[in-house]
């Protein structure tokens, strides 16, 4: 057996396998997207994701094709002017060169990679859409919650969007105080790639309809007023990856029974296991050392002899872990922590790390 500690995709969710024969069973990859028993798939899959994340009955769930797909559509139907991007790393500043594209004279706020954003000077300008990402999967640095809700206080006129890709279903957030939220499923729900969502609310929603009736385009089928209209009927405007859609309604169904509190504790305990290892060992440096910033579901490590050997070693284990993201890539490794990952696997790695390096 294989094991994935890698950061998206990862280990597939334990259920995963016997849901792809039964959905193969149930014929999923041949039924219409217009059919009733696929309105039935949507309407489960979005309801139990509110349920699971404690997401508010008026806000709007949508697909995407992936969590880069998201970044597009949140610009191109939140903002006219100008957005303002939190950027401490590769998918923060994938956010905001996106945004650049559109042409929406983006503003950064830049931390040095691996740091959070309390060192920095910073003052927001007045701005449409305001984009953090939450946990920024290429350096493992998390802005607590807490830390987003004062930002969005502050700027009681901006809409906030939220990256939560890693850290998704992990992360508890306050929707209310939220605008756009996406994810992709290949992390922490554990999925093979090609969905995403979008979490968005009703303001969002009227922001959208508003750039429209000023005559801006917000993009063709994956604006928000077609996804909205679909979705309306538990449809979405293309034919969708019908079969990940089936596949997230089971895992959700598997997580709610387990309960997203249990998820959230041993995921908490299986963190503090794997940063106590690696902050008493020498062989090993976090990348974050400051624990406020400290992800519990992508942690970066860097290996003091080089993270190559490392990684070629647990393949032979059939271990699997991350490189460091570009410039880390030769000196860090990176480990995901996602419900998928029991203790007792954390535990086997550890111990493969241990040997690793007595060698
Ligand atoms: C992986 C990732 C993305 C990109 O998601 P895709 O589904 O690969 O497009 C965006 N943001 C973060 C933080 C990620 O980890």
């Amino acid at each position: 057996m294989n094991s994935y500690f890698t950061v998206g995709p990862s280990q597939l969710y334990p259920t995963v396998r016997k849901h792809i024969h039964s959905a193969l069973t149930h014929n999923i990859p041949s039924i219409s997207h217009r059919s009733e028993d696929f309105q039935q798939l949507f309407f489960q899959s979005t309801h139990h994701l509110k349920k699971l994340l404690s997401i508010p009955a008026e806000y709007s769930v949508f697909f995407t094709s992936s969590g880069t797909e998201a970044m597009e559509r949140i610009l191109q139907n939140c903002v006219d002017k100008t957005s303002v991007h939190f950027v401490n790393g590769a998918f923060s500043d994938r956010f905001f060169q996106t945004a650049q594209e559109l042409r929406k004279n983006p503003i950064k706020i830049e931390a040095e990679y691996g740091k959070g954003f309390d060192a920095v000077q910073y003052t927001i300008p007045d701005t449409e859409l305001i984009c953090v990402t939450q946990n920024e999967t290429s350096t493992g640095v998390a802005i607590p919650p807490e830390d987003i809700y004062t930002i969005a206080d502050e700027h009681p006129n901006s809409l906030i969007s939220v990256d939560i890709v890693s850290s998704a279903p992990y992360v508890d957030l306050n929707y209310h105080k939220l605008d756009c939220v996406f994810f992709s499923v290949q992390k922490g729900f554990g999925l093979p790639a090609g969905l995403g969502v979008m979490i968005v609310s009703p303001r969002a929603l009227e922001k959208s309809k508003y750039l429209e009736n000023k005559g801006q385009v917000t993009g063709t089928y994956h604006s928000f007023s077609q996804l909205e209209k679909y979705a309306k009927e538990n449809q979405t405007p293309e034919t969708p990856n019908v079969l990940a859609i089936y596949l997230f309604s089971k895992v959700l169904d598997d997580m709610l029974k387990i309960s997203i509190g249990t998820i959230r504790e041993s995921t908490d305990d299986k963190a503090e296991r794997l940063y106590t290892f690696f902050k008493h060992n020498q062989d090993f440096t976090l990348l974050v050392k400051d624990g406020h910033y400290q992800s519990k579901t992508t942690i970066v490590i860097g290996v003091n002899k080089g993270s190559k050997n490392i990684i070629e070693y647990l393949k032979c284990l059939n271990i699997h872990v991350s490189s460091g993201y570009k410039d880390l890539k030769n000196t860090h490794i990176r480990i995901a922590n996602f419900p998928t990952h029991s203790a007792k696997q954390i535990e086997l790695l550890l111990h493969s790390l241990e040997l690793a390096t007595a060698k």
